[in-house]
């Protein structure tokens, strides 16, 4: 719980129950409920000395002598519409007197537990802190204010420096909004923060907020899901206006998937009326601001394709930094920063540690060098050694690895080959773009590992030399791990499903098959290149003949590209080699490095790198 006091259910039933107790305890205990009847008995009986008659009650109170007999102090009745008890207390000479205001007797009655309560409950809210109010409920005072100063810098996180150059212009506008104003810069609006969990997105929010030396407002997305109806939205409202007032400032809304997860795709569980309403909120607000006046909005997620994608339309959160797991030299960078505090002892080498964690983000290697310590601490010694960051490194795997995150030696060797057929095939056929760069750190679920290629140029026509080009690269990883291992792994799924779409689309459409002739077999749009529909073969417009035709061109468009591609990689093993060697060791390559290898290995074969658009091949 945060520190927002809230009313929980809890909370409720045990101050409805309190009431009822109270009213109990303070009420006619005394008392003896009896039936009208029983009650205009005693009366005829001579039992009542005065009779008070109520709306909703009718107090009788005993004669001494009747209590004398054991009567209680009074009993009480439901009235019925009877004159008749008026007449027998006529009668009986009983004292009798009405009251009309029933009501206030009531609240009389109910407003003596109601004030201890409130006693009780001052009291509880007493203890809780002071900071503490139930009467801002609804409104977010207590939760809203603004660091002033979060205290964090850049130096603060390490391993990210793509992410921090971006992040360096946010910074230069909040310093200086006016003058980026006067010019007509545009500014962005919202900055969306993306990255698996522990890589350091809450770190970098807080850190463009210290460099700039502005205020952060923070909130974060599940705080919202818990709430009542409606308290959501108005705190949006309310952050957004506070933060007009101590502009510049950064407003930071954590996990915002939680939040803003597209409408439809919550859990079976209640909530999703205040999900929505907040995040229609969230979007009024967003749409409502200029940010010329100095109010930039962070958010950050790890799940970025569960957000409704009307967040991320332009003018919200349409710009994204990628907050990515750290390479070696990222993670041995990272390393350095924690270990400011930690006393190491001298023959602790921060690369040899990074190069163990594989597969680690900035929150486990903070835990990392936490853990040492501790495990240091616990056999009385005076320095972090080596062993106890191996002791700490062990158990902290293990806990990754039953999270499923982490790859074994073999697979990183397989998925490295993998890359590396990928790579040495984009710079030896004639074709495609140049590689800009490998990775084998594994990302999200499916991909273990990627090439990253840039086009040279943007381009609208491909001729089928270049087709098959793409068809090769794209069968460079598998061929590589047939040619290395001599088997084939799971990995190359995705690579396969493009390969097909690529391949019918030259024979179905594009007309690229010499048997089959110029003949388009499937009327589709010309931009279906690597996406991942499947054609429609039920279709009864080609005979089974044709059909047939089709998938012996397309079997055969393959077969020939992989046997090219196996030729390919066998001349050039020495190579490939190099490049899955260099894999292992570094985990990532960049471009001009593979060519540096290539130099070495296969002269000629290097080619420059290019500018431009991004197309990755994920493993
Ligand atoms: P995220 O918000 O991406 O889940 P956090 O920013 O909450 O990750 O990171 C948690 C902690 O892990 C940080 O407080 C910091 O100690 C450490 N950490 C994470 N990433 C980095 C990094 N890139 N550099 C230094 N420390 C990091
Ligand atoms: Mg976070
Ligand atoms: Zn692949």
């Amino acid at each position: 719980m945060g520190r927002y006091a809230r009313l929980s259910p809890l909370y409720i039933v045990v101050i409805v129950l309190g009431f009822l107790g109270l009213n109990y305890l303070l009420g006619d205990r005394a008392g003896e409920e009896i039936s009208y009847s029983a009650l205009k008995a005693k009366v005829e009986a001579g039992e009542v000395a005065k009779l008070t008659i109520g709306e909703s009650t009718i107090v009788a109170v005993p004669t001494d002598g009747a209590r004398a007999a054991g009567a209680p102090e009074r009993w009480t009745a439901v009235p019925v519409d009877d004159p008749g008890l008026i007449e027998l207390a006529e009668e009986k000479g009983v004292e009798y007197e009405g009251r009309v205001s029933s009501g206030l007797g009531w609240i009389l009655s109910m407003l003596r537990p109601l004030g201890l309560l409130l006693v009780v409950w001052i009291y509880l809210l007493r203890r809780m802190g002071p900071s503490q109010s139930v009467m801002t409920f609804g409104k977010s005072q207590a939760r809203l204010q603004a660091e002033g100063d979060t205290g964090v810098t850049f130096g603060d996180a390490a391993g990210v420096d793509e992410a921090e150059e971006e992040l360096q212009e946010v910074v230069e506008f909040l310093k200086r909004p006016d003058k980026f104003a006067r010019l007509g810069a545009k500014i962005p609006k919202g900055i969306l923060l993306v990255g698996p969990p522990g890589t350091g997105k809450t770190l970098l929010a807080r850190a463009v907020a210290g460099e700039a030396g502005v205020p952060f407002f923070s909130l974060s997305g599940s705080e919202f899901v818990e709430m009542f109806v409606g308290v959501g939205a108005a705190r949006v409202r309310d952050l957004f206006a506070q933060a007009m007032q101590k502009a510049p400032c950064i407003i930071f809304i954590d996990e915002l998937d939680a939040l803003a997860k597209a409408r439809g795709l919550g859990g079976p569980v209640g909530g999703h009326d205040e999900r929505e309403q907040t995040l229609n909120q969230l979007l009024v607000e967003m749409d409502g601001f200029d940010p010329r006046v100095g109010v930039i909005i962070m958010a950050a997620t790890n799940r970025p394709e569960l957000l409704d994608p009307a967040l991320l339309r332009a003018g919200r959160f349409d710009r994204h930094v990628l907050v990515d797991r750290p390479d070696m030299k990222g993670r041995q960078a990272i390393l350095a920063v924690h270990a400011r505090g930690i006393r190491l002892a001298p023959e602790v080498d921060l690369e040899v540690v990074a190069r163990r964690t594989p597969g680690f983000v900035g929150a486990d290697l903070a835990n990392l060098l936490n853990e040492a310590a501790l495990l240091a601490a616990r056999r009385g010694g005076h320095q972090v050694t080596m062993d106890d960051i191996d002791d700490a490194t062990d158990r902290i795997v293990a806990g990754l690895e039953k999270k499923n995150r982490l790859i074994n030696e073999d697979e990183k060797r397989i998925v490295a080959f993998h890359e590396a057929g990928h790579a040495l095939v984009a710079q030896c056929v004639e074709h495609a773009d140049p590689v800009h760069k490998i990775s084998i750190i594994p990302r999200g679920i499916g991909a273990l590992g990627y090439t990253q290629q840039l086009p040279t140029e943007d381009r609208y026509l491909l001729t089928r030399a270049e087709l098959l080009d793409r068809i090769a690269v794209l069968l460079g990883g598998r061929v590589a791990e047939e040619i290395v291992f001599n088997e084939i792994s799971t990995g190359a799924q995705n690579d396969l499903s493009r390969v097909s779409d690529i391949t019918r689309s030259m024979v179905m459409e594009y007309g690229m098959s010499e048997s089959l002739g110029p003949i388009a077999y499937e009327n589709r749009t010309p931009n279906m290149l690597g996406s991942r529909q499947r054609f429609d073969m039920e279709r009864p417009e080609h005979s089974e003949e044709t059909r047939q035709e089709i998938d012996r061109e397309v079997r055969r468009i393959v077969d020939e590209s992989q046997e090219r591609v196996r030729e390919l990689l066998t001349k050039e093993r020495d190579a490939l080699d190099a490049i899955a060697a260099r894999l292992l060791e570094k985990e990532v390559i960049e471009g001009d490095e593979l060519i540096e290898i290539l130099q070495k290995h296969a002269p000629k074969k290097g080619r420059g790198r290019g500018r431009a658009r991004t197309v990755s091949s994920r493993s």
